[in-house]
């Protein structure tokens, strides 16, 4: 089928002109940030730490002090405290998403019917090449305020635009600006510009980096695939990573999958715990034992997967080599980047792979739990990204990076026993009512909070503009 690029750019430039910003002016919310020893005391939740020791509370507390959680319980007497009554609501760890090509996410929805070439085509390496800093920035700011809204209070920004030293400056402002916890993840541009050396990274580590490593937003490398043309560079990406100190992660798809790349890293003693692998839909048996001795940790994005090639994400088979993944939304171009789509996605796509194989076999299925996903989207996130010791659980000493969805909504009524069931497989992120970064509260009674929204609008206004005038232009160019 013949890749209608021409037809699609010209769509989005003709939906430019009907479709305006929304103008309803959004003032910038002024109430005081909590400051250090704040207390918060979320009261009388269901509270699913997803703490294998604390467990679920049916009916538990949650205390904040400052930036962290102080205690779990029943009951807590706290008398300086704002309280919050949750009673009827769920409390969860915040969704970790460990993989997400934020800038994109100015160029959202824009190729709703477009397979895998289609993207790469249209978004990669056309739109992509015309990104300014500022285009990344309003990206950047605009899927991280998205993502908290959506209760992901921790992402991985697998930042592929480098194209000039200044696109990374653009990145590190707009997930700051955000509020939400980021592992900023540069790698070398997706399609060649002037940075075709990782080299740059280091003067990013240095410029915003060089601190204790305790800021909300740090450093992790975006390394080249491990397929037939970029193999050698993925080892010096990798190389350089280490040097530098920082976490790697890295796509493989059915291209690393066509030159067996894994195997070929492993042969090469390149692979470690330090590996997040994204998309593990290719990936052979012998190289899931590779990755799971040396301590890996896999990222599936399973609607991303699903229409890109890469099958369907097999998690029981994952299991299967003790192989835990996390999610990830990977880009907004053709997918929702809430956590309810992607965990919903994989739950679904390996209930249906294993029903179907139990048929075959003339056995029951073994479905996967619920809890087993609510881990992936949380604590298993943090575990991918090295941040297991800071957030992914409801775990005293941990930072304060919670949510709080409303069960009360018409869809949502009556809870048959199972709170967690409820706001998983009904709930959306509309019923997200609170949701804590780091202590500080970024939404409150349903709306995002101490964000100047009306900032956020105006600069993905004027990217957005910019940029379908680039559209408008390709088109014209056929
Ligand atoms: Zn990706």
């Amino acid at each position: 089928m013949e890749i209608k690029r021409r037809t699609l750019l010209q769509g989005l430039a003709a939906a430019a002109s009907v479709l305006p910003f929304a103008t309803a002016a959004e003032a910038a919310e002024t109430s005081a940030k909590p400051g250090k020893g704040r207390k918060v005391l979320i009261k009388g939740g269901y509270v699913a730490t997803v703490d294998k020791t604390l467990g679920e509370l049916p009916n538990g507390d949650v205390l904040i002090d400052g930036n962290s959680i102080a205690e779990v319980g029943k009951d807590l007497r706290v008398t300086d405290a704002e309280v919050i009554d949750a009673r009827g609501m769920l409390v969860l760890p915040g969704f970790i998403d460990t993989h997400r090509h934020t800038w994109s996410t100015i160029l959202r929805g824009m190729i709703p019917d477009g397979d895998f070439p289609i993207y790469m085509k249209v978004i990669d390496e056309s739109m992509g090449q015309h990104y300014r800093p500022e285009d990344v920035y309003a990206g950047d700011l605009l899927g991280g305020v998205g993502a908290i809204n959506d209760g992901i209070t921790t992402m991985l920004d697998w930042s592929h635009i480098m194209n000039t030293p200044a696109h990374a400056d653009g990145a590190v402002k707009g997930l700051r600006e955000s509020g939400v916890r980021a592992v900023f993840s540069p790698g070398i541009p997706i399609t060649p510009m002037t940075l075709n050396t990782p080299d740059y990274v280091a003067d990013i580590q240095k410029k915003y980096f060089s601190g204790s490593g305790d800021q909300l937003v740090t450093l992790g490398m975006s390394v080249r695939s491990a397929d037939a043309k970029t193999y050698d560079g993925c080892v010096a990406d990798m190389k350089f990573a280490r040097q530098l100190g920082i976490r790697i992660t890295m796509h493989v798809g059915v291209t690393t999958a066509a030159i067996r790349g894994i195997t070929k890293l492993n042969d090469a003693n390149m692979l470690g715990p330090d590996v997040t692998y994204v998309h593990p839909t290719g990936i052979s048996d012998d190289e899931f034992k590779m990755i799971a001795s040396t301590g890996g940790t896999l990222s599936s994005a399973p609607v991303a997967e699903m229409m890109s090639q890469g099958g369907f994400p097999d998690v029981q088979h994952w299991l299967s080599f003790g192989l835990r993944p996390s999610l990830s939304s990977d880009n907004e171009t053709r997918v929702p980047s809430d956590m309810f789509t992607q965990l919903r996605a994989l739950l679904m796509s390996d209930r249906g792979q294993d029903i179907a194989r139990a048929g075959k076999e003339k056995r029951r299925s073994n479905l996967l739990p619920l809890r087993d996903v609510l881990s992936f989207a949380t604590l298993d996130g943090a575990h991918a990204l090295g941040l297991e010791a800071k957030t992914g659980s409801l775990t005293p000493g941990k930072r304060a990076d919670v949510i709080v969805m409303d069960l009360s909504d018409i869809k949502l009524i009556p809870i048959n026993g199972d709170p967690v069931a409820t706001g998983l497989l009904h709930g959306r992120a509309s019923d997200i009512s609170w949701v804590f970064v780091d202590g500080k509260v970024k939404k409150k009674n349903g709306k995002l909070a101490n964000i100047d929204l009306a900032h956020v609008r105006k600069v993905v206004q004027g990217s957005h503009e910019y940029l379908t005038k680039r559209a408008a232009q390709e088109a014209a160019k056929g």
